[in-house]
Protein backbone atom coordinates (compact mmCIF):
# COMPACT_ATOMS: atom_id res chain seq x y z
CA UNK A 1 0.00 0.00 0.00
CA UNK A 2 0.86 3.40 -0.04
CA UNK A 3 1.54 4.61 3.20
CA UNK A 4 2.84 2.38 5.92
CA UNK A 5 1.42 4.93 9.01
CA UNK A 6 -1.55 6.97 9.06
CA UNK A 7 -3.20 9.78 10.66
CA UNK A 8 -6.45 9.89 10.42
CA UNK A 9 -8.61 12.91 11.18
CA UNK A 10 -12.54 12.48 11.72
CA UNK A 11 -14.63 15.30 12.31
CA UNK A 12 -17.02 15.11 14.84
CA UNK A 13 -19.86 16.16 12.46
CA UNK A 14 -19.01 13.52 10.56
CA UNK A 15 -19.93 10.93 13.50
CA UNK A 16 -23.47 12.54 13.47
CA UNK A 17 -24.35 10.92 10.42
CA UNK A 18 -28.11 12.26 9.23
CA UNK A 19 -28.66 12.86 13.37
CA UNK A 20 -28.60 16.48 14.49
CA UNK A 21 -26.61 15.89 17.25
CA UNK A 22 -24.66 12.96 18.82
CA UNK A 23 -23.39 10.13 17.39
CA UNK A 24 -24.95 7.88 14.83
CA UNK A 25 -24.46 4.39 15.59
CA UNK A 26 -23.88 3.31 11.83
CA UNK A 27 -21.83 5.56 10.86
CA UNK A 28 -19.77 4.90 13.60
CA UNK A 29 -19.80 1.07 12.86
CA UNK A 30 -19.11 1.67 9.32
CA UNK A 31 -15.99 3.95 9.95
CA UNK A 32 -14.52 0.95 12.36
CA UNK A 33 -15.43 -1.85 9.43
CA UNK A 34 -13.43 0.63 7.33
CA UNK A 35 -10.25 1.31 9.78
CA UNK A 36 -10.64 -2.81 10.99
CA UNK A 37 -10.07 -3.09 6.63
CA UNK A 38 -7.32 -1.40 6.26
CA UNK A 39 -5.54 -2.09 9.89
CA UNK A 40 -5.68 -6.07 8.80
CA UNK A 41 -3.77 -4.76 5.70
CA UNK A 42 -0.81 -4.09 7.80
CA UNK A 43 -1.52 -0.30 7.92
CA UNK A 44 -0.56 1.32 11.24
CA UNK A 45 -3.80 3.78 12.14
CA UNK A 46 -3.34 6.82 14.41
CA UNK A 47 -7.05 8.59 14.95
CA UNK A 48 -7.92 12.04 16.04
CA UNK A 49 -11.79 12.58 15.98
CA UNK A 50 -13.29 16.45 16.64
CA UNK A 51 -16.29 17.42 19.00
CA UNK A 52 -18.02 19.15 16.92
CA UNK A 53 -21.44 16.92 16.91
CA UNK A 54 -21.23 17.62 20.87
CA UNK A 55 -19.82 20.76 21.50
CA UNK A 56 -17.77 23.95 19.98
CA UNK A 57 -15.85 26.29 22.41
CA UNK A 58 -16.44 29.21 19.91
CA UNK A 59 -20.50 28.25 19.87
CA UNK A 60 -20.09 27.90 23.57
CA UNK A 61 -18.47 31.82 23.79
CA UNK A 62 -20.90 32.66 21.28
CA UNK A 63 -24.01 31.70 24.30
CA UNK A 64 -21.77 33.68 27.26
CA UNK A 65 -19.60 30.49 28.45
CA UNK A 66 -16.29 31.66 28.98
CA UNK A 67 -14.16 30.75 25.98
CA UNK A 68 -11.63 28.79 27.77
CA UNK A 69 -13.99 26.99 30.00
CA UNK A 70 -16.27 26.16 26.43
CA UNK A 71 -12.94 24.75 24.84
CA UNK A 72 -12.32 22.51 27.57
CA UNK A 73 -16.20 21.10 27.36
CA UNK A 74 -15.12 20.92 23.61
CA UNK A 75 -12.07 18.89 24.30
CA UNK A 76 -14.47 16.64 26.62
CA UNK A 77 -16.47 15.87 23.79
CA UNK A 78 -13.59 14.40 21.74
CA UNK A 79 -13.07 11.89 24.64
CA UNK A 80 -16.93 11.18 24.29
CA UNK A 81 -16.47 10.33 20.50
CA UNK A 82 -12.80 8.41 21.42
CA UNK A 83 -14.59 6.22 23.92
CA UNK A 84 -17.36 5.56 21.26
CA UNK A 85 -15.21 4.92 18.50
CA UNK A 86 -12.54 2.29 20.84
CA UNK A 87 -15.92 0.26 21.95
CA UNK A 88 -16.87 0.11 18.38
CA UNK A 89 -13.41 -1.00 17.70
CA UNK A 90 -13.67 -3.74 20.50
CA UNK A 91 -17.01 -5.05 19.18
CA UNK A 92 -15.51 -6.17 15.53
CA UNK A 93 -12.52 -7.14 17.33
CA UNK A 94 -9.98 -4.65 16.37
CA UNK A 95 -7.12 -3.70 19.60
CA UNK A 96 -7.31 0.18 20.29
CA UNK A 97 -6.26 2.43 22.95
CA UNK A 98 -7.45 5.99 23.83
CA UNK A 99 -5.39 8.32 24.84
CA UNK A 100 -5.90 11.82 26.50
CA UNK A 101 -3.86 15.14 26.29
CA UNK A 102 -5.52 16.08 29.51
CA UNK A 103 -4.75 13.37 31.70
CA UNK A 104 -7.60 11.94 33.06
CA UNK A 105 -6.80 7.46 33.33
CA UNK A 106 -8.53 5.52 33.58
CA UNK A 107 -10.79 6.36 31.16
CA UNK A 108 -7.94 6.84 28.67
CA UNK A 109 -4.29 7.11 28.60
CA UNK A 110 -1.86 9.92 29.38
CA UNK A 111 -0.72 10.61 25.58
CA UNK A 112 2.64 10.30 25.39
CA UNK A 113 4.56 9.98 21.15
CA UNK A 114 6.18 6.75 22.55
CA UNK A 115 3.75 5.47 24.36
CA UNK A 116 1.37 5.85 20.77
CA UNK A 117 3.87 4.80 18.95
CA UNK A 118 4.77 1.64 20.78
CA UNK A 119 0.75 0.78 20.49
CA UNK A 120 0.64 1.50 16.57
CA UNK A 121 3.96 -0.88 16.17
CA UNK A 122 1.69 -3.80 17.96
CA UNK A 123 -1.01 -3.24 15.40
CA UNK A 124 -3.55 -1.42 17.84
CA UNK A 125 -5.33 1.78 16.83
CA UNK A 126 -4.14 4.87 18.78
CA UNK A 127 -7.09 7.43 19.33
CA UNK A 128 -5.90 10.42 20.24
CA UNK A 129 -8.63 12.44 22.09
CA UNK A 130 -8.55 16.29 23.32
CA UNK A 131 -6.97 17.99 20.15
CA UNK A 132 -4.03 19.66 21.30
CA UNK A 133 -4.79 19.59 25.04
CA UNK A 134 -4.81 23.59 24.74
CA UNK A 135 -7.71 25.69 24.63
CA UNK A 136 -8.09 28.08 21.47
CA UNK A 137 -6.92 25.65 19.10
CA UNK A 138 -9.02 22.90 16.89
CA UNK A 139 -8.86 19.22 16.55
CA UNK A 140 -6.95 20.41 12.45
CA UNK A 141 -4.34 21.43 14.71
CA UNK A 142 -4.33 18.58 17.34
CA UNK A 143 -4.33 16.16 14.27
CA UNK A 144 -1.49 18.32 12.37
CA UNK A 145 0.28 17.72 15.20
CA UNK A 146 -0.01 14.06 16.44
CA UNK A 147 0.33 13.13 12.68
CA UNK A 148 4.32 14.70 12.64
CA UNK A 149 5.22 13.99 16.64
CA UNK A 150 4.06 9.74 15.51
CA UNK A 151 6.09 10.39 12.43
CA UNK A 152 2.92 9.28 9.81
CA UNK A 153 3.18 9.63 6.15
CA UNK A 154 0.13 11.45 5.71
CA UNK A 155 -2.49 13.16 7.66
CA UNK A 156 -5.60 12.12 6.17
CA UNK A 157 -8.48 14.36 6.80
CA UNK A 158 -12.18 12.34 6.06
CA UNK A 159 -14.67 14.96 5.20
CA UNK A 160 -17.99 15.07 3.77
CA UNK A 161 -16.96 16.40 0.47
CA UNK A 162 -14.72 14.48 -1.97
CA UNK A 163 -11.77 16.67 -1.40
CA UNK A 164 -10.35 20.42 -1.99
CA UNK A 165 -13.04 22.61 -4.41
CA UNK A 166 -12.16 26.13 -5.93
CA UNK A 167 -15.77 27.28 -4.23
CA UNK A 168 -17.56 25.10 -1.45
CA UNK A 169 -19.31 22.32 -3.31
CA UNK A 170 -22.12 22.12 -1.32
CA UNK A 171 -23.28 25.88 -2.29
CA UNK A 172 -21.53 26.36 -5.88
CA UNK A 173 -22.23 23.69 -8.27
CA UNK A 174 -19.36 25.72 -10.88
CA UNK A 175 -16.73 24.19 -7.81
CA UNK A 176 -13.96 22.18 -9.39
CA UNK A 177 -12.00 19.82 -7.53
CA UNK A 178 -8.48 20.10 -7.39
CA UNK A 179 -5.97 16.87 -7.42
CA UNK A 180 -3.41 18.53 -5.54
CA UNK A 181 -3.09 21.83 -4.33
CA UNK A 182 0.32 23.62 -2.02
CA UNK A 183 -0.42 24.46 1.27
CA UNK A 184 0.42 28.60 -0.05
CA UNK A 185 -2.42 28.64 -1.86
CA UNK A 186 -4.53 26.82 -0.18
CA UNK A 187 -4.14 29.61 2.15
CA UNK A 188 -4.10 32.51 -0.27
CA UNK A 189 -7.28 31.23 -1.60
CA UNK A 190 -8.96 30.55 1.45
CA UNK A 191 -9.76 27.40 1.03
CA UNK A 192 -11.60 26.52 4.11
CA UNK A 193 -10.61 22.84 4.40
CA UNK A 194 -8.31 23.06 7.10
CA UNK A 195 -7.84 25.88 9.45
CA UNK A 196 -4.17 28.09 9.00
CA UNK A 197 -2.91 27.28 11.95
CA UNK A 198 -2.89 23.28 10.58
CA UNK A 199 -2.19 24.37 7.54
CA UNK A 200 0.86 26.04 8.41
CA UNK A 201 2.13 23.56 10.70
CA UNK A 202 1.77 20.78 7.99
CA UNK A 203 3.58 23.18 5.68
CA UNK A 204 6.59 23.36 8.13
CA UNK A 205 6.98 20.22 9.03
CA UNK A 206 7.15 18.72 5.39
CA UNK A 207 3.09 16.74 6.33
CA UNK A 208 1.19 16.01 3.42
CA UNK A 209 -2.32 15.67 4.10
CA UNK A 210 -5.22 14.48 1.57
CA UNK A 211 -8.45 15.22 1.73
CA UNK A 212 -11.29 12.76 0.71
CA UNK A 213 -14.75 11.48 1.65
CA UNK A 214 -14.53 9.45 4.07
CA UNK A 215 -18.77 8.58 4.75
CA UNK A 216 -18.37 6.75 1.10
CA UNK A 217 -17.24 3.02 1.95
CA UNK A 218 -14.28 1.47 0.80
CA UNK A 219 -12.54 5.38 0.34
CA UNK A 220 -10.09 4.79 2.85
CA UNK A 221 -8.82 1.69 1.31
CA UNK A 222 -8.83 3.19 -2.50
CA UNK A 223 -7.03 5.93 -1.39
CA UNK A 224 -4.12 3.81 0.38
CA UNK A 225 -4.38 1.71 -2.68
CA UNK A 226 -3.00 4.67 -4.29
CA UNK A 227 -6.61 5.60 -6.12
CA UNK A 228 -7.17 9.44 -7.05
CA UNK A 229 -10.30 10.10 -4.70
CA UNK A 230 -9.40 13.05 -3.17
CA UNK A 231 -7.38 16.16 -2.89
CA UNK A 232 -3.18 16.13 -2.14
CA UNK A 233 -2.69 19.26 -0.41
CA UNK A 234 1.20 19.26 -0.42
N1 LIG B 1 -10.68 22.11 21.20
C1 LIG B 1 -9.70 22.82 21.90
N2 LIG B 1 -8.37 22.54 21.68
C2 LIG B 1 -7.96 21.61 20.79
C3 LIG B 1 -8.94 20.89 20.06
C4 LIG B 1 -10.29 21.15 20.28
O1 LIG B 1 -10.03 23.67 22.71
O2 LIG B 1 -6.75 21.41 20.65
C5 LIG B 1 -12.12 22.34 21.48
C6 LIG B 1 -12.69 23.55 20.74
O3 LIG B 1 -13.60 24.18 21.60
C7 LIG B 1 -13.42 22.91 19.57
C8 LIG B 1 -13.94 21.62 20.18
O4 LIG B 1 -12.89 21.22 21.07
O5 LIG B 1 -14.50 23.72 19.12
C9 LIG B 1 -14.24 20.52 19.21
O6 LIG B 1 -13.21 20.39 18.27
P1 LIG B 1 -13.42 20.77 16.72
O7 LIG B 1 -14.30 21.97 16.59
O8 LIG B 1 -12.08 20.84 16.09
O9 LIG B 1 -14.20 19.51 16.21
P2 LIG B 1 -14.73 19.13 14.75
O10 LIG B 1 -15.09 20.41 14.04
O11 LIG B 1 -13.62 18.42 14.03
O12 LIG B 1 -15.88 18.24 15.02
Amino acid sequence: MKYNRILLKLSGESLMGNQGYGIDPVRLNSYAAQIRNVVEKGIQVGIVVGGGNIFRGLSGAAKGFDRVKGDQMGMMATVINSLALNSAFEAIGLPSKVFTAIPMFPVGYPYSKWEAIKALKDGTVAIMSCGTGSPYFTTDTGSALRAIEIEADVMLKGTRVDGVYTADPEKDPEAKKYDKITYDEMIAKNLKVMDITATALCKENNMPIYVFNMDKEGNLEKMLNGENIGTLVY
